[in-house]
């Protein structure tokens, strides 16, 4: 594992700074030297003169006087010299002493600032991680050696799957939390001298020494493995999985960026594939250019409505009537051609384009419903919100003002939103649920069954209708557990006094049983498939669904004989 004291140290501009000290130092020491120097010189040379002066006997009484007064000077210059040598010897220590603390708490202190810069141009802040700069440098010196051992070795990278949402739903804080215990179980997973990076975002990269293809699976298995388990953070569970890319050096790219790249796309080729991991092949590169031409292609798509929508009726079990229609959204791609939801619905989630599209289907479904009505068809519409679209309150504002201006009872309009979004979300989006109820537009729970509802939560939902979803319905005229599964989501939804809708009928078999069971509405193709609104407003004219047929007086035998031949 690579720690942040392993790294090298670049001498930056620490050294010159300790080398000027030292400069200064040896200046102040040599002026001491030549102070020193000159003093001594001085009184050689009084010591000199004085010897000359006095050479031979001197029988003159004033000049024996004069030589007695210099040498009376002689003794006192020789003891202010001394003392000034000492002086000086004393200044020169201290200078020297001085200096020496100063040049050393000047390096510590320079040394430390280099090292947090060093550790901030090679780190992650968040996690500790080795960040993108200190993996490329490592991968560089990493083939080098590889190269000359003749080894090999594995880059893994990997991207959380529905991070977005996370952080969307559960607050920044969260996420920073849930980005260090991911990195934290990663290192965790692998050996000591292997490295974990943190690439930004909810990205990380592992590097794994001398393994070979075969060993490549087993390792990826047991990080998928260490990600699986529920994260706990803020008294909350969280799932979360990720998607990882591999590839392998030297069978793959020959640069630390090549490397990366293809790791990329192996990765993204996993996400599409939903999940898991993806070996790099050299396929792989136009089903990951594609995507990415995708993901503008949409954006331009919701810009110059080349979305559209399809309606599926939505029929009451005991007028055999429909109530009301689901917009589900559809894609007329200029090259790709017609493309279902599960092709684009994940990528604008993932990408965040999913609020922009939520609120091109709302203005689309909200208009439609209003001809509707226009035409003396009273039946509501629902429209499908994602996770992310609870927490954001510009919308909810923007769909009870759309509401408002169609002018039509806001009952009409049916918001679907997925057990597991519903269940997920912490206070802002259920005070937003309320926001919708309280303005008297209906909610329903898709996709029930998928999820782990608590039913005590599920009570003090402002919810209307819960929709069964289609997997336990399409079956259970063949499977008992499906049938179970549907006969109690019924009663549970009575009893809660909720609506209860079947979603996937695709025979009469399944509609009888449902409505002995006491189902209020049905969806499926046995009634109608999701049609564009031509074909709707056809079908609302012709069929026998649509007509109210099944009146008290009129005969079961023709109702049935009608939809037979419709
Ligand atoms: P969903 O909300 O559960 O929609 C029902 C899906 O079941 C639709 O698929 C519909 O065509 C299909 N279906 C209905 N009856 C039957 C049946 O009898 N048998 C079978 N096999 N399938 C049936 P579709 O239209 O492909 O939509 C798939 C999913 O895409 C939807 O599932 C919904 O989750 C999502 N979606 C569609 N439109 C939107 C949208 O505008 N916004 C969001 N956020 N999601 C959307
Ligand atoms: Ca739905
Ligand atoms: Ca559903």
């Amino acid at each position: 594992m690579v720690s942040k004291q392993s790294i090298t140290q670049d001498p930056g501009i620490g050294k010159p700074i300790v080398v000027g000290f030292f400069v200064i130092l040896l200046l102040l020491v040599a002026l001491i030297a030549i102070g020193l120097n000159f003093m001594a010189q001085t009184n050689h040379r009084l010591h000199w003169l004085v010897e000359h002066q006095s050479r031979g006997e001197q029988t003159n009484p004033s000049v024996r006087l004069q030589q007695k007064q210099t040498l009376t000077v002689l003794r006192d210059a020789d003891v202010s010299y001394a003392q000034a040598r000492n002086w000086m010897l004393l200044l020169g220590i201290c200078t020297v002493s001085l200096g020496l603390i100063i040049t050393r708490l000047v390096s510590r202190r320079v040394g430390q600032q280099e090292r947090q810069l060093t550790e901030q141009a090679n780190f992650d802040a968040l996690t500790n991680l080795p960040n993108r700069l200190m993996l490329l440098e490592r991968l560089t010196h990493k083939i080098a050696r590889v190269k000359a051992e003749n080894t090999s070795f594995v880059v893994i990278l990997l991207d959380l799957d529905r991070f977005k949402e996370v952080n969307d739903i559960l607050g920044h804080e969260s996420g920073d939390m849930l980005l260090m215990e991911v990195g934290r179980r990663l290192i965790e997973t692998v050996r000591h001298n292997d490295l974990v990076a943190r690439l930004g975002g909810d990205e990380y990269a592992v590097v794994l020494d001398g393994l070979s293809r075969q060993e490549v699976s087993p390792i990826t298995e047991k990080l998928i493995c260490a990600l699986a388990q529920p994260f706990h953070i803020d008294q909350q569970s969280i799932d979360i999985s990720a998607s990882f890319g591999i590839t392998i050096f030297p069978d793959h790219g020959q640069t630390p960026s090549a490397l990366l790249r293809e790791a990329d796309i192996a990765m993204y080729v996993a996400k599409r594939s939903g999940g898991g991991f993806m070996i790099y092949a050299p396929e792989q590169e136009k089903i990951s250019r594609d995507n990415l031409s995708l993901k503008s292609e949409l954006r331009e798509a919701i810009q110059h409505d080349q979305l559209s929508l399809y309606f599926q009726p939505k029929i009451n079990h005991q007028q055999h009537r429909i109530i009301g229609v689901e917009a589900l959204v559809r894609w007329m791609h200029p090259q790709r051609g017609f493309m279902p939801p599960d092709a684009f619905i994940p990528l604008a989630e993932q990408t965040g384009l999913i609020g922009v599209l939520t609120r091109w289907v709302l203005k689309a479904a909200i208009s439609q419903l209003t001809d509707l009505h226009a035409q003396g068809h009273c039946i509501s519409m629902a429209v499908n919100l994602s996770a992310s679209n609870l927490h954001d309150p510009e919308l909810i504002d923007i769909i009870i003002s759309l509401v408002r201006e169609a002018g039509i009872p806001p009952k009409y309009l049916v918001l679907e939103i997925t057990e597991s979004a519903v269940m997920t979300s912490p206070s802002d989006g259920i005070r937003n649920l309320h926001r919708l109820d309280k303005a008297g537009i209906s909610l329903a729970i898709d996709d029930f069954g998928t999820g782990y509802s608590s039913l005590a939560y599920l009570k003090q939902l402002p919810v209307d209708e819960l929709k069964i979803d289609k997997s336990f319905v399409m079956n259970m005229c063949n499977d008992d557990n499906d049938a179970v599964i549907v006969r109690s989501t019924i009663d549970l939804a009575h009893n809660l006094g909720l609506k209860v809708t079947a979603e996937g009928v695709e025979n009469r078999d399944t509609w009888e049983i449902l409505t002995m069971l006491g189902c209020d509405t049905s969806q499926g193709y046995f009634m109608c498939k999701p049609q564009p609104v031509d074909r709707l407003e056809q079908w609302l004219a012709a069929s026998p669904w649509a007509a109210g047929l099944k009146a008290e007086t009129y005969p079961d035998a023709i109702f049935w004989d009608r939809v037979k031949s419709a």
